[in-house]
């Protein structure tokens, strides 16, 4: 008998990365999204496999499912600093009200529940690198705050179903994850960056430059998230690739390595913009056995390849 893996947002980038990946191993999935921000072309290819069950689906309102669920992974939620500006309130409800759901499907099938945090939890962080004992400086009210403060509460309310109710559940917090099916206009660095490059258009560089990330292969990140998935953990697990660099540095590789002949403009840096960004996977090496394996350099050619086809 095949284990059924159910994927909320399962449309989107990192979803419909999953669903093949799952696939592949050999589990039957059932992915459930709404396309607020996922796209049916980035599951098409799936749709004529028959351990593939598509359910067009809000999961801020209630979903019943007839057959044995074995894991459920909740990542649906908008997840660009432009999409979650976009919809704010569809960002806190899937959170709160779509995270609340799908631990109530969880719990009634029995499974296994795992969310797709974030790194934003910690907010503009004042301890460098983040590990998960850092409890994050976060402006709820600020543009960044319906997400950040939706998946803190997210984070809560799976903590509180594991403790009251004995769920397994986990917790990844996930840093900046980029690789193909990203949408080429979500806004975030990766696809912006790269289809200005391919297109000989300025790159927009906001603020100097100076603020940091680590960027994370999106192979590499599902990777952690079966392991996490299949182990015995319970308590918040950062997934990221630790290879930190300036955005400035970051938008220079991007040009160099689509060989464009691109220039690089400078625009006003969001409020909040976190300064620093790098995970301390300190803990996924230990209890999972993983560590990112595509240098960024790698993963960029890989990305723009995809983006030159697409
Ligand atoms: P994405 O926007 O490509 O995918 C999100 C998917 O969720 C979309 O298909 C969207 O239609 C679906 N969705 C949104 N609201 C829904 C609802 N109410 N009901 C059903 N489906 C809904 O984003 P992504 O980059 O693939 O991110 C996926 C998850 O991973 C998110 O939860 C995000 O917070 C988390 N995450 C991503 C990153 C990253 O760098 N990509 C970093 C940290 C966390
Ligand atoms: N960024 C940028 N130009 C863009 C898009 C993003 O300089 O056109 C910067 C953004 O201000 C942030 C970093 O790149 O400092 C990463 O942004 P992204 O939206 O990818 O994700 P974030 O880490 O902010 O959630």
């Amino acid at each position: 008998m095949k284990r059924t893996v159910l994927v909320t947002g399962g449309a989107g980038f990192i979803g419909s990365h999953l669903c093949r990946f799952l696939l592949d191993k050999g589990f039957r999935v059932v992915c459930v999204d709404n396309f607020l921000t996922g796209n049916s072309s980035n599951i098409s290819e799936l749709k004529g496999n028959s351990d593939f069950i598509f359910i067009s689906h809000d999961v801020t309102k209630p979903l019943e499912i007839p057959e044995a669920i074995h894991y459920v992974l909740h990542f649906a939620s908008p997840a660009s600093p432009f999409d979650y500006a976009t919809f704010p309130i569809q960002t806190l409800k899937v959170g709160a009200m779509g995270t609340h759901n799908m631990l109530g499907l969880a719990k009634v099938k029995n499974s296994v529940f795992l969310l797709a945090s974030t790194s934003e939890v910690y907010g503009d962080p004042l301890v460098h690198p983040q590990p998960e004992s850092y409890w994050g400086n976060v402006n709820p009210v600020g543009p960044r705050g319906v997400y950040d403060e939706a998946k803190r509460f997210a984070e809560a309310i799976t903590m509180a179903y594991h403790a009251f109710h004995g769920m397994d559940t986990k917790i990844a917090r996930i840093f900046n994850t980029y690789g193909p099916f990203m949408r080429k206009n979500d806004g975030r660095a990766v696809p912006t960056f790269v289809t200005q490059a391919l297109a000989n258009k300025p790159l927009t560089v906001f603020g100097d430059g100076s603020q940091t990330r680590s960027f994370c292969y999106v192979s590499d990140l599902v990777e952690g998230i079966y392991k996490l998935m299949l182990s015995k953990v319970n308590e918040p697990v950062n997934l990221g690739n630790p290879e930190e660099c300036t955005i400035l540095e970051f938008a220079k590789k991007v040009i160099k390595l689509t060989s464009s002949g691109s220039k690089i403009t400078f625009k006003p840096l969001p409020i909040d913009d976190p300064k620093t960004r790098c995970p301390d996977i300190t803990k996924a090496k230990k209890l999972l056995k993983w560590e990112p394996k595509v240098s960024v350099d790698d993963g960029l050619k890989r990305v723009i390849e995809w983006f030159r086809e697409n």
